[in-house]
């Protein structure tokens, strides 16, 4: 077992539901470290650098649109395999084919509105804490 990173991310929907403190506390229940953690309004521009890997996909622009609409939670979360177990928690893209008690099941209302974000591998894990917390000693 390795001790991993990864970032994750509290969307709009859920921020703006209120559901951010849920959400939080499912984190600290599964265990996990919050290495760091910070609340912004992304711009357009920069949930489209976010989300670059996705900007030949249908979904780009409505998905930086509703990235930009409100308040995100960005955090780093640590614990072991945390980038699978994370992405375990939260559940399926689609909350409909989510699994019961996922995140995204009780939470998310639609495949684009699915209430939080996980990296999907180590690279884009290191890729995505870079882009949040640039030059910081994360301890
Ligand atoms: P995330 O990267 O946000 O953790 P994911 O890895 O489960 O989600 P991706 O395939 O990386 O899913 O898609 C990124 C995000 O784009 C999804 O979380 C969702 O908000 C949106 N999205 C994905 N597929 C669709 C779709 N078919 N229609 C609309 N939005 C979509
Ligand atoms: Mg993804």
């Amino acid at each position: 077992m390795v001790i991993e990173r990864t970032l994750a991310i509290i969307k709009p929907d859920a921020v703006g539901g209120g559901v951010s403190g849920e959400i939080l506390a499912r984190i600290h229940k599964a265990g996990f470290r919050i290495v760091a953690i910070k609340s912004l309004r992304l711009t357009k521009a920069e949930a489209e650098g976010f989300y670059a890997v996705h900007r030949s996909r249908p979904f780009f622009a409505d998905l930086t649109t509703f990235m930009s609409s409100g308040k995100v939670v960005v955090m780093v979360l640590e614990a072991e395999n945390a980038i699978a177990r994370w992405r375990d928690i939260m559940g399926a893209t689609d909350p409909a084919k989510a699994a019961p008690g996922t995140i995204r099941r009780e939470f998310g209302s639609s495949i684009q509105n699915n209430c939080t974000h996980g990296s999907d591998a180590p690279d884009t894990a290191t890729f995505e804490i870079g882009y949040f917390f640039p030059g910081v000693d994360l301890i």
